[in-house]
């Protein structure tokens, strides 16, 4: 498998070469040069695998420069019991007549990111070992992203993680679960500024190429291909959890932020995975919501970015939706690059609407959407609690609350559990008046001793700071 760039850069990859960067040369976004077809009787052997064999068969259409045992091996190691609490490793919970939960936020940071991540730290501690390299992964997080990433890499050989983290701004579980992570390769970098700060130094030090270059810095963000390939499994697991044969179709309800998991979701499909439709939740943030209802995309500026009670949806625009778009024009190259480079860059925009591309994203791609408010969130949370006996949080009642406006008699809908309760605890109160219940390894977390260096909103500090811990 030989992996191109969304805007037509001649090179073609292999994955491990795609592994470690971020962006494509050109700006584009990589993909495979065609998505692997999964026939009937493939999808058949499927059925009942453990999700770790699972992992390796689909992973093994797109990675063929690690050797298949190790990459078994690797998948063995990473989707465990012990890491993922239990032996479905994504189970799948029935709500009520043709709805279910898929639970992908039992993993050590309680949210789905941790299906994929867990997996990228195996490859980048293999990868990086092969190569007799080492990388310093340099991030800026609200929470999901930042934690995931921290417990992913915690104490893996040749990586070290510098995370930078609005100053006081987290919610209390969450730098709890940063800060109490002891490990000598991972550093909690608390910054006195906010969120847009955190991002503005990580690009500043980026851009300093040849700092770069000495610290070999490099990021773990959702555009990363690893990333969103281990998020197709997923798709796969719950679909053979929720039908007994092949010939039946369910679709999945995606509470979206970067388009990342979604796009998952789309591969599966292109695949070949019989999925009806994936339905697009957003919460006030509707970047997506008003491209799939309008065909306009229109990024937003800071002061249009709401921030809202589920915090990790609140994008000013999706970073991998350029995978899709490129798909929906028929993986036309120049039309993407002229979209995204060129219309976006000059007017924030750009319009499909009357294009026949823009009606293949709902007739061919099965894309529907929806949006959801506070208000929405609370009603959802109440509901389900009260008369399902079920506790969501914030995010997973954005795609509960859409999944219902698209449910089609016959067809399963599975919304995807993004993450659970605790970790967004005052929404959970304001909306059911308790505490959300709390998973025994966590009691206490607040009370743990934190590691942590508080800096100032400057690059340069940042880079001091990396300079003298990449000894
Ligand atoms: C990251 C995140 C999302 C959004 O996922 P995307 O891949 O960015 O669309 C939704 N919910 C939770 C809890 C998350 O952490």
């Amino acid at each position: 498998m030989r992996y191109l760039s969304t805007r037509g850069h001649a090179d073609r990859k292999r994955f491990c070469e795609i592994l470690l960067e971020g962006l494509a040369p050109d700006g584009g976004l990589y993909l495979p040069e065609h998505y692997p077809a999964v026939d009937a009787a493939t999808l058949a052997s499927w059925r009942g695998l453990p999700y770790h064999e699972l992992a390796f068969e689909i992973l093994s259409l797109y990675i063929d420069d690690i050797p298949a045992a190790d990459l078994r091996a690797i998948c063995a190691r990473t989707y465990t019991p012990e890491v993922f609490g239990t032996p479905q490793i994504a189970p799948l919970k029935p709500l009520e007549e043709g709805l279910f939960l898929l639970g992908l936020s039992n993993g050590p940071t309680l949210a789905f990111k941790d299906m994929a991540m867990q997996l990228l730290g195996n490859l980048f501690e293999y990868e990086l070992g092969r190569r007799g390299e080492e990388l310093n992964i340099l991030g800026a997080t609200s929470g999901d992203t930042g934690s995931a990433a921290e417990y992913a890499m915690r104490g893996k050989q040749g990586v070290r993680v510098f995370m930078t983290s609005p100053h006081g701004r987290m919610s209390p579980f969450q730098q709890a679960q940063m800060f109490s992570l002891q490990d000598a390769n991972i550093h909690n970098l608390a910054i006195r500024g906010v969120f847009d700060d955190c991002q503005d130094i990580v690009k500043a030090v980026s851009n300093d190429l040849a700092f770069k270059r000495q610290y070999r810095i490099g990021t773990v963000n959702s555009i990363n291909w690893a990333r969103l390939v281990a998020q197709v499994v997923y798709y796969f697991a719950g679909y053979f959890q929720a039908t007994r044969a092949n010939d039946e179709k369910v679709s999945f309800a995606v509470p979206s932020g970067n388009f990342g998991n979604i796009c998952a979701g789309h591969v599966a499909r292109q695949m070949g995975l019989p999925i009806d439709r994936l339905v697009l939740a957003t919460n006030e943030n509707d970047v997506l919501d008003e491209f799939f209802r309008t065909g306009v995309y229109r990024v937003r500026v800071g002061v249009d970015t709401h921030e809202t009670s589920s915090p990790s949806m609140d994008i000013s625009k999706a970073s991998n939706f350029e995978r899709f778009v490129f798909d929906l024009l028929g993986r036309d190259a120049a039309r993407t690059r002229a979209l995204f480079d060129d219309e976006l860059a000059r007017q924030g925009r750009f319009d499909l609407d009357g294009d026949p591309a823009f009606a293949r994203a709902a007739t061919q791609f099965g894309f529907v959407s929806g949006k959801s408010t506070h208000a929405d969130r609370l009603a959802t949370i109440r509901d389900t609690w009260q008369r399902l006996g079920v506790m969501v949080d914030t995010h997973t009642a954005d795609g509960l609350k859409v999944a219902r406006q698209h449910l089609r008699a016959g067809v399963p809908m599975i919304v995807l559990e993004t993450a659970l309760p605790v970790k967004f605890a005052a929404t959970i109160v304001e909306a059911l008046g308790r505490e959300p219940e709390r998973p025994a390894k966590f009691e206490g977390l607040e009370l743990l001793p934190k590691r942590v260096t508080v800096l100032p909103a400057d690059a340069g500090e940042v880079k001091s700071y990396i300079a003298a811990h990449c000894a």
